[in-house]
C-alpha cells in the first residue's frame, strides 16, 4: 500500500476554536436566552468598502463582456495592481520595492504556510511564543518540528517567549536559527516592535546569514508615528527578509480572499553545493508551478484602495477597529485588568486575574459576562494565563460588552 506523508499525522488537532464553540453551545443550551457577545474570532465585521463594491461591480461587467472577459490572469498578480502596490506601499513611503519583487496570492496565510516549499527541511526555524500557529503546523507538515515534547513544544523549533517580564518583545534566537517567523504588529499579544528593535533582527539575520519571515497581515492599523509598517523600513532588510501582506484586516477581503509576498531580489540563499542564488526565482517558480493566480474580481477589488476614496474610506474603516479597541482598553482597564495591544493592532491581550489559568479565565469572562475570547493557551506555551480579544466588532458590541465587564467588578 503507498505511505503517506507521516509528519500530518503529529500534527495536534487544533481544539482551540472548535473547544471554544462547543463551551459556549454548552453554555447557551443551558442559558438559551443568553445574549453572548463574541471577541474571539480574527474575523471582520464591517463590509467591504464602497469604492471597493464599485470596482467588483464594474469587474463583474467586465467579465460579461466577449471585449472585457478576464481568464487566467498571470500567476504573480495584474500589473495593473502590483504596480500600485509597488508605488504606493513602498516606494511613496520610501522603500525601495520593484514590480517583479511582488507576489499576489489569495492571502496571508497560503503564503506564509507555502513559502517552506523553496527551503530546506535541514534549516532550523524560529517562533515567537505565543504565535500565529500557521507557522509551526507548515513546519511540522514539512518535517523540520522534530518531535512534540511533553509541554507541547517542539524539539527542532527555538521558541522565543514574548512573556510580561520582557515587555513582549521576543529576545534574539540563541541556538543558530535560519530562518525565523516574526509577526508585527502581532497577532495574538497585540504589540508591536520599533524601529530599533527591528534594526536588532535584520542586523542578527545580516551577521548569521538567517532569513526573516515578516508577516505584516496588520500593518495598516499601525498609527504611532516612527513604528515601521513595513520590515524594507529597517536598512538591510532587502537582504534578510521575506514580507507578507494581507488584503484582509486592512480592507475586509477575508472573504474576497487577496494578500501578496514580497521577495527581493537582493534575497540570497545557499544551495546544498554551496552556490548562493536568490530566492525570488524560486518563488516565481513556485508560484507558476501550484498556484494559478487571484481572480481578475479580487484584484481589481484591491486596485480601487488605491483610488484616494478607497484610501480613505478603507482607512476610516481601520479607525473603527481601532476606537472599538480603545473602548476595550479603556473598559478593561477601569475594571482593574491588565491588558496590552490595542494601539497600533486590533487584538487585546489581557492578563488572567488571579492567577486563573486561560481557560478559567474564559469560563469566567462567558458566564459573568457572556462575553467570548480566545484562550491565550491556544497560541504556545507563553500565553497560559491570557485570554486575546478583538477589536473586529461593531461598535454597540463593544461598548455593551465593557459595559458589562464595567458593571461586575
Ligand atoms: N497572518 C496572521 C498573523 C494572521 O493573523 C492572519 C489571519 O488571521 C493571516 C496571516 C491570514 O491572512 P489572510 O486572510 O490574508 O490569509
Amino acid at each position: 500500500m503507498f505511505a503517506i506523508n507521516d509528519n500530518f499525522t503529529r500534527l495536534t488537532t487544533s481544539y482551540l476554536f472548535s473547544e471554544v464553540a462547543n463551551r459556549v453551545r454548552a453554555y447557551t443550551d443551558a442559558n438559551p436566552d443568553a445574549d453572548i457577545i463574541k471577541m474571539g474570532i480574527g474575523d471582520v465585521t464591517r463590509p467591504l468598502c464602497p469604492a471597493v463594491i464599485d470596482a467588483l461591480h464594474r469587474a463583474v461587467d467586465d467579465e460579461a463582456s466577449t471585449e472585457r472577459f478576464h481568464g487566467y490572469g498571470p500567476e504573480q498578480g495584474y500589473a495593473f495592481l502590483v504596480s500600485k502596490i509597488a508605488r504606493h506601499d513602498y516606494r511613496e513611503r520610501g522603500i525601495e520595492i520593484y514590480e517583479d519583487e511582488i507576489f499576489i496570492s489569495d492571502g496571508a496565510k497560503s503564503d506564509t504556510g507555502n513559502i517552506g516549499d523553496i527551503l530546506s527541511i535541514a534549516n532550523r526555524v524560529a517562533v515567537t511564543d505565543p504565535v500565529y500557529p500557521v507557522y509551526i503546523d507548515t513546519n511540522i507538515m514539512a518535517g523540520r518540528a522534530g518531535t512534540r515534547l511533553p509541554d507541547g513544544r517542539w524539539s527542532e523549533i527555538e521558541y522565543l517567549p514574548c512573556t510580561a517580564e520582557n515587555g513582549f518583545v521576543p529576545s534574539l534566537p540563541v541556538t543558530g536559527t535560519d530562518v525565523i517567523y516574526l509577526c508585527y504588529p502581532n497577532n495574538p499579544t497585540g504589540t508591536v516592535l520599533t524601529k530599533e528593535q527591528l534594526n536588532g533582527w535584520v542586523d542578527y539575520c545580516r551577521r548569521n546569514g538567517a532569513l526573516l519571515l515578516f508577516d505584516a497581515a496588520y500593518e495598516a492599523f499601525v498609527r504611532t508615528p516612527g513604528i515601521p509598517r513595513s520590515i524594507y523600513e529597517i536598512e538591510g532588510a532587502r537582504e534578510v527578509a521575506i514580507e507578507f501582506r494581507s488584503f484582509s484586516k486592512t480592507a475586509g477581503f477575508t472573504g474576497i480572499r487577496l494578500g501578496y509576498t514580497v521577495v527581493p531580489k537582493s534575497l540570497k540563499g545557499r544551495t546544498a553545493d554551496g552556490n548562493v542564488i536568490e530566492l525570488n526565482p524560486l518563488w516565481r517558480r513556485r508560484q507558476t508551478t501550484k498556484f494559478n493566480g487571484a481572480s481578475y474580481l479580487s484584484q481589481k477589488g484591491a486596485e480601487a484602495l488605491y483610488t484616494p476614496e478607497g484610501a480613505r474610506q478603507s482607512r476610516e474603516t481601520i479607525d473603527y477597529y481601532l476606537e472599538n479597541a480603545r473602548i476595550m482598553l479603556d473598559g478593561l482597564s477601569e475594571a482593574g485588568y491588565v491588558a496590552t495591544g490595542g494601539i497600533d493592532s486590533p487584538y487585546i491581550w489581557i492578563k488572567a486575574p488571579d492567577g486563573m489559568t486561560s481557560w478559567e479565565f474564559f469560563e469566567r469572562l462567558l458566564h459573568d459576562y457572556g462575553i467570548v475570547g480566545t484562550p491565550g493557551c491556544g497560541f504556545g506555551p507563553s500565553g497560559e494565563g491570557y485570554l486575546r480579544l478583538t477589536a473586529f466588532n461593531t461598535r454597540d458590541n463593544t461598548i455593551r460588552a465593557m459595559a458589562r465587564i464595567g458593571k461586575r467588578k
